[in-house]
Formats: structure tokens, sequence, C-alpha cells
């Protein structure tokens, strides 16, 4: 079994009472098996020096096989946005959906994002390519009614023997449904079955727009979609819906009361001109869990979570008048704690000897992070940090990027290659 020592650490654990430790840390193979004063010797020593270590950002809203489409999609709404998407779904290759995955692996390394949550169609090739790079995938098949989708075959169909099918290690497949817009009962229904059966999660998009949701109500006699998925019987605490930026207080307790997980993508609402955002400080009231999530590049144009933590947390203080609305602590249990509990997962997200050895270091040596220590290095973290501070990104135990260097060739940029 492969062994790694990272020595003379500040390791921030983020478990139950967020404790900062200076120390060592072992993993043996995939896990974390020691952490405090080690005297062990391993394979491969890292000396810290005084660097931060953390467990890996977990993004959980992600479109990862649209990286290639920064700047092309920018400065247009959502309607036209989906309507260019579904166009250019159409004509994509399997390499070309790999090469952009590829594309967007290497980009979520760069930045310490050591798991991502996925939602798309021809998740197989993603995984494929996922496993090929080393990431952690937690990789929903996307579903849809048949007269709107662009895959060959019924979405369910396909969602469904995605989810049979051995992935590896490292993936985790799931069933999700792109939106109220192209999904009838009967979709939603056959996404909850399906998940139910294999024990899934299940993701999708939720109330992004006010159109979106002023369309429905207005052809169902005012009732919302969540109101709605709620009546369906969609909601539950399998399901992770991303945006959810417009809901009503009513439609917060129904989300509660479900135990359904938000995703919020604070970045894309805003690129996309929204004009919402979820009412996180309630939703954390009701007790309901919410992470961040990228979005695809199409709507982001970066897969970057130290950019969204920063960005999240300035926009609710803005928006609630607020600076102590939200604090820095909070935003980082967002995109790693609260996120692995998201994906009903307790072996990521936090660092504790037995899990997985999901984890970055980043350099505090550099200017932008003078002078972080003990007593403010999450808000260094929050505030401050930018991916060329990420010197190291462990996955599973490998060693992915290491002094600033990802391990693995940025692929293939070609646009062509990528459709
Ligand atoms: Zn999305």
């Amino acid at each position: 079994m492969k062994t790694i020592l990272i020595r003379n650490a500040l390791i921030v654990t983020q478990d139950e009472s967020r404790r900062i430790l200076k120390g060592d840390m072992l993993i043996e193979g995939n896990r974390i098996s020691k952490i405090g004063e080690v005297s062990d010797s391993a394979d491969t020593v890292i000396n810290a020096g005084g660097n931060a270590v953390l467990p890996g950002f977990i993004n959980t809203h992600a479109h990862v096989a649209m990286a290639h489409l920064k700047g092309l999609l920018d400065d247009i709404s959502l309607e036209n946005f989906l309507e260019k998407t579904f166009l250019l779904d159409a004509n994509r290759s399997d390499k070309g959906i790999y090469n952009s995955a590829m594309l967007g692996m290497a980009e979520m390394i760069d930045s310490g994002i050591t798991s991502f949550h996925d939602l798309y169609y021809s998740e197989d090739i993603i995984a494929r390519a996922a496993s090929r790079f080393g990431i952690r995938a937690f990789l929903a098949w996307n579903t849809l009614d048949d007269e709107f989708t662009t895959q060959s075959g019924s979405p369910l169909k396909n969602a469904e023997s995605f989810i049979r099918k051995k992935h590896g290690d490292l993936v985790t497949p799931s069933v999700g449904v792109q939106g109220i817009y192209v999904a009838s009962d009967e979709t939603y229904r056959g996404a909850s079955e399906i998940a139910r059966k294999y024990d899934t999660t299940i993701h999708t998009h939720l109330s992004e727009t006010r159109k979106e949701v002023y369309d429905y109500a207005a052809a169902h006699n005012g009732q919302r979609p969540v109101e709605h998925l709620l009546e369906i019987g969609f909601l539950d605490d399998r399901l992770i819906a991303a945006h959810s930026s417009f809901v009503t207080m009513r439609e917060v307790r129904q989300l509660a009361k479900a135990n359904v997980k938000v995703s919020w993508n604070s970045i894309s609402n805003c690129k996309l001109g929204t004009g919402g955002m979820p009412p996180v400080p309630e939703m954390l009231d009701h007790g309901i869990t919410v992470s961040l999530g990228t979005d695809s590049n199409g709507s982001n144009n970066s897969l970057n979570m130290l950019e969204m933590m920063k960005f999240s947390s300035l926009l609710v203080k803005n928006a609630r008048w607020n600076p102590a609305v939200m604090n820095a602590q909070k935003i980082l249990d967002m995109a790693t704690r609260d996120a692995a509990s998201s994906l009903r997962r307790t072996d990521i997200g936090v660092l504790k000897e037995g899990n997985l050895a999901d984890l970055i270091m980043i350099d505090l040596k550099q200017a932008n992070l003078i002078p972080a220590g003990p007593d403010n290095i999450v808000q260094g973290i929050v505030y401050s940090a930018n991916p060329a501070n990420v010197d190291t990104v462990i996955v599973n135990g490998k060693i992915l990027k290491k002094g600033k260097k990802l391990r693995r060739k940025i692929p293939e940029t070609e646009k062509e290659k990528m459709i």
C-alpha cells in the first residue's frame, strides 16, 4: 500500500468542532490513517512548512462536459442560453464530450475541487474521463421528456442502465431531471423510482428564473413548481436541487420538511442576470443543507470554488445589508462538509482518521495570504485565496497536483475537438 506523509501542516479539519491542528498527516492507500504527531516513514513525504491542509472542495452542481463553452454563451438570458445549449448538445461527439470533461476536471483540480456533482447525458463518457483523471465524480444522468431530448433512446432508460453499470471507485452514479420546463410528472416520477430502486441521490434544476416559475404557475392555476413537485412525491431527502432561487417562504418550509438539499449557484445566477438568489439565511434557519455549485462554464466561465465562496459570501452580505449574515466558516462548510452530507457521504469533506484522502494544501506564504495563521486561516481561504495558492491536491490517496503543477497535462484545447 502506498503511503504519503504530510509533515508540519496547519490542518483545517472541518470536523464537528472545526479544530485547526498543527501537525502531520499520514495517508495509507486511499485513506487518512493518522493525524497528529506521526513518526512513521512513508513512500512520499511532503513538507508542508506550515501551509494549510484542508478537505478538498466539493462542487455540487456542474456540467463538466461544457468546459469548452467559456465565452460562447455570454450576455444572454437563460431562455436563450438553454435554446443554444440544446442545439449544441444535439451535435456533440463522444470524443468531444470526453475531451471537454477532461478539460473541466483539470480546471477543477487546479482550484482545489476534489469531487463534483454533475448533471448531463452521456455520463458514461464522463465517468470514463473521471476515472482516468482521478477526480471523484457524482454523476447524475439527466432525464427529460422524450419529445425534448437530444439523447438517443429514452432518457429514463438510459439513466437506469448507467446506474446499473459498474464504474469503479471514484464514480457514484445517480439520476437527474433537467427541469420543470421539459419534464412531465411521468418523468419526475420515473426518476424518483429509479433513485429509490438503486438507492441513489437525485439531481435537478429547480426554480432558477422568475419566468420559469411564473410561466409554470400561470399554466397551473397558480401552483408553483416546489408545491407541485411536493404533491407528486418528488421532494425527498435524496434530492439536491440546484438554484432554488425563486422560492417563497412557504416553499422554503416545504423544502425543509422534505429534507431537500440546495446547491447555491450564485455566479451562474448573477451572470445570467436572473435577478434572484435563494433565500439562504432562511433556508439555513429552517435546517436546509446548502452547498455551492459552479454550474457550467457556459454560465460561469470558471470552475473555481475559491471564487464561488467569496462571491456567494459577498452577495448575501450585500443583499441583506448585513456583513454578519453569514460568516467565512459557514461558507467553507458549504464547500466541504455540508456538500458531502448533501451527497450522503461522511467519508469526505472532513479531515479525520479513516476518511478518504481527498485534500488540498494551500500555500500561505504568498503575498495575498500573508498573514494567515491559525486564527484567521478560514477567512484567508474564503476571502483572499485564489487557485494559484493551491499547491497540492490529493484525491483518493493519489497526488493530482503538486508544487502548483497538475500531474496530468491539460488536454487538447482546440475547440473543435470538444464538440
Ligand atoms: Zn445547471
